[in-house]
């Protein structure tokens, strides 16, 4: 490829839009295009890359035993209603009519198509197990589109489902589907780390993620310094230490007048009394049913936990007018004693004695609360965000964190779907009996992304080696000079000719633009014909992640390249 042909719009100024650093190399590269709010053109040298990532996905899932289909992106709404999802799925569907005024959806996942599509076609034992997997565009009308290909509203992913016997049948095309998803991230040369997480909207059991490790991802990993555990903070699971149940005797409860404190702060500035020994009182609307979350005064609401232990569609913070009808107070002046809706009782609080909360009174809190004796709640469970130092729940360490960037996600789902959708087979006794699957995403176009974000310098982009765009290009520093031009010419024809990807920057242009250029689009290896070395029949090779430059002999090139190439981790 010629440079002088190649459409690479790249841009000097930081697009203001742009607040993380893939998204701003990608536009400024002259990989992506905006059309609108999260959804973007890859232009040619993006599409090189999301082709490059694709085939390493596709490789390994062919490897694992799937195999690829294409399904269609428009989705009828009648298949989305028997599996339940239709009004659960709420607004992050894109929905659409025909002209008859049938309702469909925009593919944000396939296990409605895919369900009913095995479930007409394979009937037999003797047909499972099935995995089968597409690459697509998905869209999600997400709530907010933000970081460029990291959350659009349409992007590509890989989808595999898998339908198996039973369980144990679950089990094994699970750990197939593990092993290939870290072989696909290892061979993608990106550092990774898989966590427990949380199913989420798909339901399910057992799931894990593959996080990218980025300083601005979007997900916190916690993991343990001294085990293996690692997980999603989302999921990470807060434990109790029995031993810290102080065994302090009760003592006699107490209004106190609060005319100013609302806040949990305010409490400790007016009565000297810590947020570790006040509880905070969140109130939510569950499928519309006003609820109570009681935590720790210092502590966060997980909102994933607590929506899983309400198992509810739909949870939002409660608005001020259904907290003064539900509870006769404001916020501020909530708490468990007497309150008229459920409380959910974050663990930790089981264990706390004479606690100071809100009093269901505005201007009143009271002091020395204790469980049992002054509230009663729904459920003691965990729902408070696990950080930094928290015991581990395996062992006798304590949590560590990092922040990545989700690309992968795989999930048993048991019988949900076939449940749903009615897919059986016909056992080896001729009884029927559900399939058992799976579901595995993988974010093409996220991990592109994310391939930047891990790695980049104040140039530019440094793609890892094995999804750079081209792998070679070869800079002629003035593109006027025919001795130049006909060595820089020769070398990338013989690169073209050993199958190399290289690209030659035959552009009029001052030779400090050429290499910022080449800087900015991140290619691997640069090869610079310059006047001088040329003398001795010489060329400078650089690699984009080093500073040094090496002088190397023309005929020695290839070799020099080559080596290069097959030898980077
Ligand atoms: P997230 O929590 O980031 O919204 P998710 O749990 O909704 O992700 P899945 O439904 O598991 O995602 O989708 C599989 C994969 O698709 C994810 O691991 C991620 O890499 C990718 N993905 C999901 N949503 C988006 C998006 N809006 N833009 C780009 N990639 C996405
Ligand atoms: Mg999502």
């Amino acid at each position: 490829m010629k440079a002088s042909e190649l459409f690479f719009p790249t841009l000097r100024e930081v697009p203001s839009e742009a607040e993380v650093v893939s998204h701003q190399l990608l536009l400024r590269a002259g990989f992506i295009r905006k059309t609108t709010a999260g959804v973007y053109t890859y232009l040619p040298l993006a599409y090189r890359v999301i082709k490059k990532i694709m085939n390493i996905v596709r490789e390994e899932m062919d490897r694992a035993g799937g195999q690829e289909v294409l399904m269609p992106i428009i989705q009828p709404a009648e298949l989305w209603k028997k599996s339940g999802r239709w009004d659960v799925y709420g607004e992050e569907m894109f929905r659409l009519q025909d002209r008859h005024n049938r309702d469909f959806a925009l593919g944000p996942t396939h296990e409605e198509i895919i369900t009913t599509l095995v479930n007409a076609d394979a009937h037999s034992y003797r047909d499972l197990p099935l995995l089968i997997y597409q690459i697509q565009n998905k869209y999600r009308d997400e709530i907010r589109p933000r970081f460029g290909l990291m959350r659009g509203r349409e992007f590509i992913m890989k989808d595999l489902y898998s339908f198996d016997l039973d369980d144990a049948g679950l089990d094994i095309s699970y750990h197939k589907m593990y092993e290939a998803y870290n072989r696909i991230y290892e061979r993608l040369h990106l550092q990774y780390r898989v966590v427990e997480a949380d199913s989420g909207a798909i339901g399910g059991n057992e799931s894990h993620e593959f996080m990218v490790l980025a300083e601005n991802g979007e997900a916190e990993i916690v993991y343990c310094d001294t085990c293996d555990y690692a997980a999603n903070v989302e999921k990470a699971v807060c434990t109790i230490d029995e031993q810290e149940a102080g065994d302090e005797a009760m003592l006699a409860i107490e209004k106190i007048h609060t005319p100013a404190q609302k806040t949990i702060q305010d409490i400790v500035d007016a009565f000297g009394i810590p947020s570790q020994r006040q509880v905070k009182t969140l109130m939510y609307l569950a499928d519309g049913v006003l609820v109570a979350a009681v935590l720790r005064g210092d502590r966060e609401l997980n909102e994933i936990k607590l929506k899983n232990a309400l198992g509810c569609n739909q949870l939002f913070m409660a608005d001020q007018e259904s907290v003064m009808t539900g509870c006769g107070a404001g916020f501020g002046s909530l708490g468990p004693v007497g309150m008229k809706v459920k409380i959910y009782l974050d663990l930790e609080v089981s264990q706390m004695k004479n606690f100071a909360c809100g009093a269901n009174e505005d201007h009143y809190h009271y002091l020395n609360v204790n469980l049992g004796r002054d509230f009663v709640p729904e459920k003691i469970i965990d729902i408070r965000a696990a950080v930094v130092g928290d015991n581990c729940p395996l062992c006798p360490g304590h949590l560590q964190s990092v922040r990545g960037i989700e690309v992968g996600h795989i999930f048993k789902l048991g019988i949900k779907y076939s449940q749903a959708l009615d897919a059986k087979y016909i056992d080896q006794n001729g009884q029927e009996k559900l399939m058992v699957m799976g579901c595995y995403g993988i974010g093409v176009s996220r991990t592109m992304a994310a391939a930047v974000e891990q790695n980049n310098d104040e140039n530019g982009i440094i793609w890892p080696l094995p999804i750079a765009p081209f792998q070679v290009i070869v800079v002629p520093v003035n593109a006027k000079k025919e001795d130049q031009m006909n060595t820089a010419r020769g070398l990338y024809e013989e690169l073209i000719d050993n199958g190399i990807e290289a690209i030659i920057d035959d552009r009029d242009e001052r030779a400090g633009v050429k290499f910022k250029d080449a800087d900015l689009i991140g290619i691997p290896l640069r090869i610079t014909v310059g006047p001088k070395a040329l003398e001795q029949n010489q060329v400078e090779v650089k690699k984009r992640w080093e500073k040094d430059i090496e002088l190397v002999a023309v005929e020695n090139v290839i070799s020099v390249v080559q080596t290069i190439l097959g030898g980077r981790d």
